[in-house]
C-alpha cells in the first residue's frame, strides 16, 4: 500500500512540474493588464519599495486606450554605422504597454552588406523570422544533448525561419545591398544575451583563468579578447 501511494504521490509531483516548466509566459485572465511604467499611477496602493513581481502592474482599464497597443515607426531603416553593420529595433512591453502578460513581441533588424546580428539567445522566447528585403545566411546551433548540431540556411526576400527557444542563433547579410527582416518572439520580454559580449565583455571581467580553460587558449588570448569593445546591436 505504502508503495502504491508512494507512486501516486511522485507521479502528481511529476504532473505539477510537467505543468511548472510549461515554455511561454503566463497566459492572461483578462482581456488585457496594460503595463503601468511605475507603480504610482496604481493609486500609491502598493507603496514607494512594491517587490518585483513577475510582469507589470496593471493600468486601470477605464484608462486604457487605444494608444496603449500601438507603436509608429517601424517603416525606417535604421543607421547600421557600427562595428557589427546591424541594428535590432525593438518593440517589447517596454515600448507597447498593452503587451503585457501577451507573450509576444516583435523586432525589425537592418543589415548593411555583410552586416551580422551576431550570435546570441532569447532566454524567453522562440523566435519567427520574415526577411523582407535581402539575402540572409542564418542558423541556430542545437544544445549538447544533441550534439550542437548546426542548422543554417540562406534566406532571400519572403523566406521564413524559425530559432527554437535559448539555442544560439545568428543572421549574415550576404547579398550585395542592404538587408531587412523582421521578427516574432513568443514573449513580451525576450531578452537577449549576445554571446561575445556576456562572455568577454561582462563587467567586472569573468576570471581569465576561467575563460583560458573553457576555451582552452593562451591567456593572451583571452586577455586580447577582454580588451575589445563588443558593440551591443540591440
Ligand atoms: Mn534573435
Amino acid at each position: 500500500m505504502k508503495g502504491v501511494h508512494f507512486l501516486i504521490s511522485t507521479l502528481a509531483i511529476l504532473a505539477s512540474a510537467t505543468f511548472l516548466v510549461s515554455a511561454s509566459d503566463p497566459s492572461p485572465l483578462q482581456d488585457f493588464c496594460v503595463a503601468l511604467n511605475d507603480n504610482k499611477s496604481a493609486g500609491g496602493y502598493f507603496g514607494a519599495n512594491a517587490v518585483f513581481v513577475n510582469g507589470k502592474f496593471c493600468k486601470d482599464p477605464k484608462l486604457v486606450n487605444a494608444n496603449d497597443f500601438f507603436f509608429s515607426g517601424l517603416q525606417n531603416p535604421r543607421n547600421t554605422q557600427n562595428p557589427l553593420g546591424s541594428n535590432v529595433t525593438t518593440v517589447n512591453v517596454d515600448q507597447i504597454a498593452g503587451l503585457n502578460t501577451l507573450g509576444i513581441s516583435l523586432t525589425r533588424i537592418d543589415f548593411a552588406p555583410n552586416g551580422l546580428n551576431p550570435p546570441h539567445t532569447h532566454p524567453r522566447a522562440s523566435e519567427f523570422l520574415v526577411v523582407l528585403e535581402g539575402t540572409l545566411y542564418v542558423g541556430f546551433v542545437t544544445s549538447n544533448g544533441d550534439g550542437n548540431r548546426l542548422f543554417t540556411k540562406v534566406l532571400n526576400k519572403g523566406d521564413v525561419f524559425v530559432f527554437p527557444i535559448g539555442l544560439i542563433h545568428f543572421q549574415l547579410n550576404v547579398g550585395h545591398v542592404n538587408a531587412v527582416a523582421f521578427a516574432g518572439l513568443s514573449s513580451q520580454n525576450p531578452g537577449v544575451i549576445t554571446i561575445a559580449n556576456a562572455v568577454f565583455g561582462s563587467k567586472p571581467p569573468i576570471n581569465p583563468d576561467v575563460l583560458a580553460k573553457a576555451f582552452q587558449v593562451d591567456g593572451n588570448v583571452v586577455d586580447y579578447l577582454q580588451k575589445q569593445f563588443w558593440y551591443d546591436n540591440n
